[in-house]
């Protein structure tokens, strides 16, 4: 999918799903390896999910690899748009969220479950 394409599927999700914070969807080149206190990599450099404040206002930033071919770009906007749904108050809001809980497991679920019909129907496909 394009970056208007998944700004538009998030437009969508955020009437269903509303989260903490309004949603921002990038495309970006810019997503380095995330690196623990230590050096270590952390996480993978596909997509990402922070909080990041615009004008005063805090924003759930959604970020994923325009690297990626179309179809990966959905499944990592997928996967990224559920941490967006289980982000809670007292996360850093620079930290990127790694944590795949349960809470967050249910949040990637029913987003699966949201897009079965026109996944079953090929729309999602043909979309790319
Ligand atoms: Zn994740």
């Amino acid at each position: 999918m394009t970056g208007k394409q998944l700004r538009a599927v998030a437009a969508r999700l955020e009437v269903v799903y509303p989260c903490l914070h309004p949603v921002r969807v990038k495309l970006t080149k810019a997503l380095g390896p995330h690196l623990r206190d230590d050096g270590e990599p952390l996480g993978c450099t596909w997509g990402d999910t922070r909080v990041v404040k615009t004008k005063g206002q805090e924003i759930l930033e959604i970020r994923v690899n325009v690297g990626l071919d179309p179809i990966a770009r959905f499944m990592v906007f997928v996967h990224e748009y559920a941490h967006a749904m289980s982000w809670r108050p007292g996360h850093q809001i620079d930290a990127d969220v790694f944590d795949h809980s349960p809470e967050w497991g249910l949040a990637e679920a029913r987003l699966w479950v949201y897009f079965a019909d026109e996944l079953n129907e090929g729309q999602i496909v043909r979309a790319f």
